[in-house]
């Protein structure tokens, strides 16, 4: 067991998901970096260890693997026996039809696969040991993709996937909420990574929201939708 809070993130080893784990290990966390290929774990690892205070550790998740998953729980319960953070951010947004009408629906099958269902497994292994923190904190990355509000446009099965990670969201959060558990749902921006493109804000800037959610005092909001801290429509 450790006095530092103790840190998942999914998708660990580029973009938003490595950004957020070097501040978590900033602000002194022991981050478990997560990234499906187990050499880009280790290779972000030994890129951001040098500069941060917190320890960080690669290992090998692929949120579509439920074997994965399950083995880092054991890991994390042996070494850590808690989890104080999860941030569900791997995901995938590789729509080749912009409409509904004419959406392939195997891929819509395999972005679910990823972004809903990877998130929801993820949260049901390590919910036992984020029952066991002191100030557990779940964040699922989403996007604005997933306001209903804003639904008449841009990739469906990119956009249905984040309503469902939005609604999912609210179910966790009403069913922890008694358990003291916060989860909520952060939309970082518009970011310049490999899936938001060049055009975007700097990574830095897209993941304050993120940690701001990662790191709520006990009397911070759950089951809400936030960017950089203020509520975004449904
Ligand atoms: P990137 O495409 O740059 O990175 C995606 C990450 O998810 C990669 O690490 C990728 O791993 C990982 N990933 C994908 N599938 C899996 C899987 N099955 N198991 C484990 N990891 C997986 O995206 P961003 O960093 O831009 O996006 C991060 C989050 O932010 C996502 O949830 C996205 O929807 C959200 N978001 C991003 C916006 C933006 O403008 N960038 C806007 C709104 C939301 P690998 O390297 O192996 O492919």
């Amino acid at each position: 067991s450790t006095a530092s809070p103790v840190s998942l993130v999914t998708g660990g080893n580029r973009g938003i998901g490595r950004e957020t784990a070097r501040q978590l290990a900033g602000l002194g966390h022991a981050v478990l970096l997560s990234a499906r290929r187990p050499e880009d774990a280790e290779r972000a690892v030994a890129d951001l260890a040098p500069g941060v205070p917190g320890t960080l550790l690669p290992c090998r998740l692929d949120v579509t693997d439920a074997d994965d998953i399950h083995a880092i729980a054991r890991r994390v319960e042996e070494e850590f026996g808690r989890l104080d953070v999860l941030v569900n951010n791997a995901a995938i947004n590789y729509d080749t039809s912009q409409r509904a009408v004419s959406a392939d629906l195997h891929e819509v099958r395999h972005t679910l696969e990823t972004n809903l269902f990877g998130a929801w497994r993820t949260a049901q292994a390590f919910l036992p040991l984020l029952r066991r923190s002191p100030h557990p904190r779940v964040v699922n990355v989403s996007s604005e993709s997933g306001s209903l509000e804003l639904m008449s446009g841009g990739a469906p099965a990119y956009g249905v996937s984040k309503a469902a990670l939005n609604a999912l969201t609210r179910k966790l959060a009403d069913e922890l909420r008694a358990e003291r558990i916060l989860v909520n749902a952060v939309c970082p921006g518009w970011i310049a990574t490999d899936m938001g493109g060049p055009g975007g804000d700097p990574v830095d800037q897209g993941v304050a929201g993120i940690v701001w959610a990662a790191t709520l005092p006990d009397s911070g909001p759950t089951g809400g939708f936030f960017r950089k801290g203020e509520p975004l429509a449904w």
